[in-house]
């Protein structure tokens, strides 16, 4: 079983059906995109890659991402994806770990050729050309022989301390999450569209799995990222689209929408459904979107070693303000997706009552099956079947989890437990608040300070007394933050996550003499 039949099935199903788009001009139909990845995999195959050989993908998004993901998959191999934003050494560190034999690049991201590859290829060339030329009869090209649990996406996981750890996604992980899908997330039918306007080298592109088996159109706009009038523009040409959206971005498309003074129809028009996850989706922020965009978003929560497949607040239990518990419900990532358990556990991983806080430990059968060349990162996340995923929350009686933080990003002050988001939460309801983060600063009479990064919002200028007392308000008054930091923009990731270490940095050296 691999994922590479999909594509071959829906090419005898919907031959002609538009398949993949540059914008809003057609790339490949079912049967061009099919003839493109079988030629691939004849190619590969003949210059001597071995199933189960790993290809490296280093490219911006581009239609020919999914040409080159089947093409792989299709003679067998196992894909690495590497985000674009990359630096060039750390590619060539992902490159040396996975023992990679082939890189597929966009020309500006590697002008150089990566360190101990056998072959780079730059996908805008005569030679990706070549290599990718259309076979007459997708069909006539074998499909490699894969079981389920082979490797096909080896996806490094960002790591905010020490290197990235290689994650073994296999083929039945993937079939898995793309099933799971339609029964958590959304329905699709063939005409449907997902725009990839997150970076196709993690979650986003992975939609394209469960795209792929209703035989919907995939959009990659033209800009390769994400615009929001860019998105609006395609969603009334080729819309509505659905798509996979961090809350940073979901934030930036509301915010357009709002200053475009675009109504909930045009939005119906354009979208059909935001998923949204990969970070925290505050309560404030949800209402402002669902008031101003309608009931076109989902949630979900999962990570690297369980790819999209966590929990999943669906659009009817975000829809659902009758409901008593309905806040509560906003603040969470939603219950356990269909093909997982979801357990919060103590450290000896005994599941615990609902309202007690522990770690989230997910299982199922889209848990990785571990970091690649890695045993004591794999024996320390995979315990008796489970993924303890280093989130910590809790879960109510009726199943829905809400994320606390990452158990590192917890504050102890004064011997008391401060989950951040929890004061984020409180801050993001004042006016005068675009973005809040919240971090502690070692301190010798507390254990930790709790310290808050506010980005004002534009023409706005909230004082610490302000949010002192708006904090003291709400909140129990060991959790309010001693101390605040006005600034423009917070530090992120390349997925658009804050990164606290930043924060925490930042403060240390304001304290170094
Ligand atoms: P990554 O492996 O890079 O996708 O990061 C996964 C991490 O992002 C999770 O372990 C969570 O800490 C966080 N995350 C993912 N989805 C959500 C969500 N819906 N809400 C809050 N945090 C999330």
């Amino acid at each position: 079983m691999s994922l590479a039949p999909l594509l071959l099935r829906m090419a005898r199903l919907q031959p002609d059906a538009p398949a993949l788009y540059d914008g809003t001009r057609l790339h490949a139909s079912y049967r061009e995109w099919a003839a493109h990845s079988a030629g691939l995999a004849l190619r590969l195959r003949a210059a001597g890659l071995q199933p189960g050989d790993r290809v490296l993908l280093f490219m911006h998004n581009h239609p020919r991402y999914l040409e080159l993901l089947w093409g792989a998959w299709w003679a067998g191999l196992a894909v690495v994806p590497v985000n674009a934003k990359l630096h060039p050494r750390e590619v060539a560190w992902i490159a040396a770990d996975a023992q990679a034999r082939w890189a597929f690049v966009s020309a500006d991201l590697a002008p150089d050729p990566v360190a101990g590859l056998e072959r780079q290829i730059d996908i805008a060339s005569a030679a990706a050309d070549e290599l990718l030329a259309p076979v007459a009869e997708a069909a006539a090209v074998p499909l490699a022989e894969r079981q389920p649990q082979d490797l096909a996406w080896l996806f490094y996981t960002s790591g905010t301390t020490g290197r990235p750890k290689g994650v073994m996604i296999t083929h039945r992980n993937l079939m898995t999450m793309g099933l799971g899908y339609f029964a958590d997330v959304d329905a699709i039918a063939a005409g449907d569209a997902i725009a990839y306007a997150a970076p196709m080298s993690h979650g986003a592109g992975l939609y394209a799995i469960p795209h792929l088996m209703a035989g919907a159109r995939h959009v990659v706009p033209a800009s390769g990222g994400f615009d929001a009038a860019e998105l609006f523009a395609l969603g009334r040409q080729l819309g509505p689209l659905s798509l996979f959206a961090a809350p940073t971005i979901v934030k930036r498309l509301v915010d357009h929408a709002e200053q475009a003074g675009l109504d909930e129809a045009a939005a119906a028009r354009g979208f059909k459904t935001i998923v949204y996850g990969g970070a925290p989706m505050y309560a404030a922020d949800i209402r402002r979107a669902l008031r101003v965009m309608g009931p076109r978003f989902v949630q979900i929560y999962g990570q690297g070693e369980t790819p999209m497949t966590g929990t999943a607040l669906s659009r009817h239990h975000l829809q659902d303000s009758g409901h008593p518990r309905h806040l509560a419900r906003l603040a969470s990532v939603g219950v356990a997706q269909t093909p997982v358990q979801v357990r919060v556990a103590d450290a000896a991983g005994r599941a615990l009552p609902p309202g007690e806080v522990g770690e989230v430990l997910v299982r199922g059968d889209s848990v990785m099956a571990g970091y690649w060349r890695n045993p004591e990162a794999t024996a320390a996340a995979l315990r008796e079947g489970w993924l303890w995923t280093g989130d910590v929350g809790c879960l109510d009686a009726d199943g829905f989890l809400t994320l606390k933080d990452r158990s590192k990003d917890l504050i102890i002050s004064g011997g008391s437990n401060i989950y951040p988001r929890e004061v984020e939460e409180v801050l993001l309801t004042w006016p005068g608040v675009a973005e809040a983060a919240v971090v502690g600063m070692p301190d010798a009479e507390w254990g930790e300070l709790v310290v808050a990064f506010v980005v004002p919002q534009p023409g706005a200028a909230p004082t610490p007394a302000q949010l002192d007392a708006h904090c003291l308000a709400q909140l129990a008054r060991f959790k309010r933050p001693r101390r605040y930091e006005l600034v423009d923009a917070l530090p992120k990731n390349h997925y658009g996550k804050v990164l606290k270490t930043a924060l925490r940095e930042r403060l240390a050296a304001t304290r170094r003499p």
